[in-house]
């Protein structure tokens, strides 16, 4: 397989350091909030990285962080603790915070089908690692420690930036506009690995340490995260692209100075989902998340596909007419696999070897996602029996996870359902299995009013059956309903 690795910026042929394991790191989501679809395209893609090694045949160990301490709301050091900031706009601890955004945060992950990293690690769980960490930084002379905080020295680098030909004037993150700088730095990159209660009174967590009562640094809880659960080396460590500079430019200089050697071989970065006006953002507070999708009427799958749809070095522009495309071809999608027939066949395997290898080849150079999708829709014209293709949608559907043949499998009990009952185009479901004619005369007038364009009949239908307790939920070509 062809993986681009931003730090020697090509595509390079991925080789693992150890025949029987794939080291992965993550970085995972700042549960100070809700995580944006943004945020997600990037665990979309990163997941797809996961499951085609697997699919390929790697034993993968994918570790990802939580972070729930430490990242100012700046990338630098400025500002204030964005957990700190998400406690005091909800009026709760930042332990409560945590745990509820890390919660809403999976149950995203799960719609979405992102399969959950093998060791997920909070960063306040580590306190120890970073302090061994910074501990043997200081002994050798790569940190030091002034005003109240320990910094990492970037002078003491032969090379500290890895990802672009950074022009050092403009990353100045000490010296942004605006932002006053802190003179207890030595070198305008230097960031800090341990604040005290010197510089932030108000942090709610503090632990003791070599250095004062205090709290660690954003960089140093992937550095520490990771080399306490992958060891002392690392195949491949992924993240969105805003996190190059300065959060993974400094896991590098923090884990290289702290281990003597080269740490990671390959770094994977998403680029960004933007929306017409620019970048997307959690900070201003309106942001799109997977929940109004589904309010929306979307399926958060849909959106997994719109990802898939394009390359994850390209930046995405997300706007409600491509998520209704995308939502349109993958029902188009379903309904064509839902019209394949399984009947027991024997598997054509001069097939499957010739439609795996077309989608192979697409992830194999660089994680083709786009190509993998039209490899889909070959299999789908490809002349052999529908037992041959449902099997192979099964096999892609391991690294897309589009959810394909489940939601193929319900879709024609449910043109089953509709051919026996003569109502081919209307269905009525209950929620509770429960059957009521009557209810069900109702849900057909309704949509006869509809389909009429007599809007005022079908909401005087839907209060109607409000009245009666009953929820009416619109399905495509029917409706559920349910006793509240
Ligand atoms: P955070 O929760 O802010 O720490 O970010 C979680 C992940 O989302 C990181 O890997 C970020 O690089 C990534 N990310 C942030 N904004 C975007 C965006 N607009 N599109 C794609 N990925 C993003
Ligand atoms: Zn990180």
């Amino acid at each position: 397989m062809k993986l681009y690795n931003s730090a020697t910026r090509k595509k390079e042929e991925f080789v693992p350091n150890h025949p029987d394991i794939v080291k992965m790191y993550t970085c995972g989501p700042t549960v100070y909030h809700f995580a944006h679809i943004g945020n997600l395209r990037s665990y979309i893609m990163e997941d797809v990285l996961e499951k085609y090694l697997r699919y390929i045949g790697y034993n993968v160990k994918r570790v990802m962080n939580i972070t729930d301490v430490g990242h100012l709301t700046s990338d630098a050091d400025e500002g204030e603790d964005k957990m700190l900031k998400g406690a005091k706009r909800e009026h709760k601890s930042v332990m409560e915070i945590a745990k509820f955004y890390t919660d809403a945060f999976f149950s995203d992950c799960k719609k979405l089908n992102i399969k959950t990293p093998d060791v997920v690690e909070p960063a306040t769980n580590c306190i120890d690692e970073y302090i061994k960490i910074i501990t043997k930084l200081m002994d050798t002379g790569y940190a030091y420690f002034a005003g109240g905080n320990v910094y990492f020295d970037t002078s003491k680098l032969e090379r500290y930036y890895i990802f672009n030909d950074f022009n050092a004037d403009d990353l100045d993150v000490g010296v942004r506009e605006g932002v006053e700088e802190d003179v207890n730095k030595r070198n305008k990159n230097d960031f800090v690995l341990w604040f005290t209660k010197s510089k932030f009174e108000d942090q709610a967590l503090k632990w003791d340490s070599p250095w004062g009562v205090g709290y660690p640094g954003w960089h140093i809880e992937c550095s520490g995260i990771c080399i306490k659960h992958l060891g002392d080396d690392l195949d491949i460590h992924c993240g969105g692209i805003d996190n190059a500079f300065p959060h993974h430019t400094n896991e590098i200089a923090q884990s290289e100075s702290y281990l003597g050697h080269k740490w990671c071989n390959y770094w994977m970065h998403v680029l960004h989902l933007n929306t017409s006006s620019g970048k997307m953002s959690k900070s201003k507070g309106e942001f799109l998340t997977v929940s109004l999708l589904e309010e929306k009427g979307y399926d958060p799958l849909a959106y997994r596909l719109f990802c898939l749809q394009s390359h994850y070095r390209k930046s995405l522009v997300f706007s409600w007419e491509n998520l209704d495309n995308a939502q349109g071809t993958y029902n188009k999608l379903i309904n064509r696999i839902a019209a394949l027939k399984p009947a027991g066949e024997e598997i054509d395997t001069d097939a499957v070897a010739a439609l795996k290898s077309k989608f192979t080849a697409a992830l194999d150079n660089d994680l083709n996602t786009s190509l993998a999708v039209t490899a889909l829709y070959d299999v789908l014209k490809y002349s052999t029996n529908d037992d041959t293709k449902l099997a192979v949608i099964a096999d892609f559907d391991r690294v897309l996870s589009l959810s394909l043949i489940e939601k193929a499998d319900a879709r024609r009990e449910e043109l089953k359902k509709q051919a026996v009952s003569g109502t081919n185009e209307f269905t009525v479901i209950s929620e509770s299995g429960e059957s009521n004619a009557e209810i069900e005369a109702l849900l057909k007038a309704r949509a006869d009013a509809k389909k009429a364009k007599n809007f005022a009949e079908a909401d005087r239908i839907r209060e109607e059956l409000k009245a009666q307790g009953i929820e009416v939920t619109d399905i495509p070509n029917g409706a559920k309903w349910k006793r509240i």
